[in-house]
C-alpha cells in the first residue's frame, strides 16, 4: 500500500542526509563556529531505511546533508540505492544536492553509479562574493568544476539552487540569468526559509518570486512553463527560447498542499515537514531489532499524522526543533 497522509498526500519523495557536516559556513545557514552536532549512520542502515520506504512507494531518492559528499562511500551508496525497485519495478530516480566543492572528481563514478541528477548551491555568480557567503577562500572555481563536470558525466540537467537575501546578493538576479545560459545549466531561486541556526530571519530579508520576476524581466522577458503536480518549483524559459529558470517561493506562495515528501536525518530520524516540531526515532527501533514489519508499521503511522501546512510568517510560528544544516535540504 503506499504511502500516504491523512490529508490524502501521496508520499513518493525521500530525502536522507547522511551527515550534518558542513565544508562551507554560508552566511544565511550556519553560525560560523559549529561543527558536527547529530550522529552519522552506517550507509547499510539508511539502505535498510530506504528499501523499506521504496517497498511503501517512494520512487525518488535525494542524498543531501550537510555536504554528502564529506561521506567517503558514496559512490557505493548509490550503487547500492540503485539496485532497489520501486512497486513499478523500476530502479528509483536518486538524486544529489551539494555545494559543488568536491564535485568535480566524483560526478562521473557518481553516474556510473546510478546517480540521475544534481543540485548544486551557489548563491553568487563571482568568485569574491562566493567566498564571502560561505566563508571559504576560493571555493568558486571549484563548484563551477563541480558545475561543467557534472553537465559532461551526463548528469541532465544540472539545477543551481540559489538563496537570495535583501541587502546581500539580490544583485545577482540577472547574473543568475546569464550564467544559466552560458553554462547551460536551470538556476533555481530559493525563497528564504526562517531555518537557520543564527535566526536572523525577516520577511523583509525575503526576496520574493515576484522581485524575482520583476527583477529578470528587465534582462529578458520570461515565459511560464508547465510542471507537475508535486514540483516545487514555478518555472520560467526566457523569451528567446535559450535557458531555463525556476522559483522555489515556500513563504510567498507555498505549496504544502501538494507536498510528496519526507525526510530521514543523518542521525536516523524521520521528518514529516521541514517545519516539524519534533522527529520520529526510526533508528532508534532500529537499534532495538525492530522486524522490517515493525519499521513499516511505524512509518506508515508517522507518516498518517504529516503536518498540514507550515505557518512561515505568522502568529505563533513554532520554529522547527532543527535548523536545516541538521535536517537535510
Ligand atoms: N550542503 C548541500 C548544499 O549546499 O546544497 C546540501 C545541504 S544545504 C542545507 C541544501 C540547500 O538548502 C542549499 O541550497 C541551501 O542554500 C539551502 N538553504 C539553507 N538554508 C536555507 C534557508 N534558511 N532557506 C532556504 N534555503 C536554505
Amino acid at each position: 500500500m503506499p504511502l500516504t497522509d491523512h490529508f490524502g498526500r501521496s508520499i513518493h519523495d525521500l530525502r536522507i542526509s547522511i551527515t550534518d557536516r558542513c565544508n562551507y559556513r554560508c552566511v544565511y545557514c550556519r553560525t560560523g563556529t559549529n561543527g558536527a552536532a547529530y550522529a552519522e549512520l552506517p550507509f547499510d542502515d539508511y539502505l535498510r531505511m530506504a528499501r523499506i520506504l521504496v517497498g511503501l512507494g517512494i520512487s525518488k531518492i535525494r542524498l543531501t546533508g550537510g555536504d554528502p559528499l564529506l561521506r567517503k562511500g558514496i559512490v557505493e551508496f548509490v550503487r547500492d540505492l540503485a539496485r532497489l525497485r520501486t512497486l513499478d519495478g523500476e530502479k528509483p530516480e536518486i538524486a544529489l544536492t551539494t555545494n559543488g566543492h568536491l564535485l568535480a572528481e566524483i560526478a562521473r563514478p557518481l553516474k556510473e553509479a546510478g546517480l540521475d541528477r544534481v543540485t548544486i548551491s551557489m548563491d553568487a555568480v563571482d568568485p569574491e562574493r562566493f567566498a564571502r557567503i560561505t566563508r571559504v577562500p576560493n571555493g568558486y572555481e571549484s563548484v563551477l568544476a563541480g558545475v561543467r563536470a557534472s553537465r559532461e558525466a551526463g548528469l541532465d540537467p544540472v539545477k543551481i539552487n540559489c538563496v537570495l537575501l535583501r541587502g546581500f546578493n539580490e544583485d545577482q538576479v540577472i547574473p543568475f540569468g546569464m550564467f544559466a545560459r552560458e553554462e547551460r545549466v536551470v538556476v533555481r531561486f530559493i525563497e528564504f526559509m526562517p531555518l537557520e541556526e543564527d535566526r536572523v530571519w525577516t520577511p523583509e530579508i525575503v526576496v520574493t518570486l515576484d522581485e524575482i520576476v520583476r527583477r529578470m524581466s528587465e534582462y529578458l522577458p520570461l515565459e511560464e512553463i508547465g510542471r507537475g503536480r508535486s514540483e516545487t518549483a514555478r518555472r520560467y524559459r526566457f523569451s528567446d527560447g535559450v535557458g531555463e529558470i525556476g522559483i522555489i517561493a515556500p513563504v510567498s506562495q507555498p505549496f504544502c498542499g501538494h507536498c510528496s515528501r519526507i525526510r530521514i536525518t543523518s542521525d536516523g530520524k524521520l521528518r514529516t515537514c521541514l517545519f516539524s516540531v519534533w522527529d520520529h526515532d526510526l533508528h532508534e527501533l532500529m537499534r532495538r531489532g525492530a522486524s522490517d514489519e515493525k519499521l513499516t508499521e511505524f512509518i506508515v503511522k508517522v507518516v498518517e499524522k504529516k503536518e498540514e501546512r507550515h505557518h512561515i510568517g505568522e502568529p505563533g510560528f513554532v520554529p522547527a526543533s532543527r535548523t536545516m544544516v541538521h535536517i537535510g535540504g
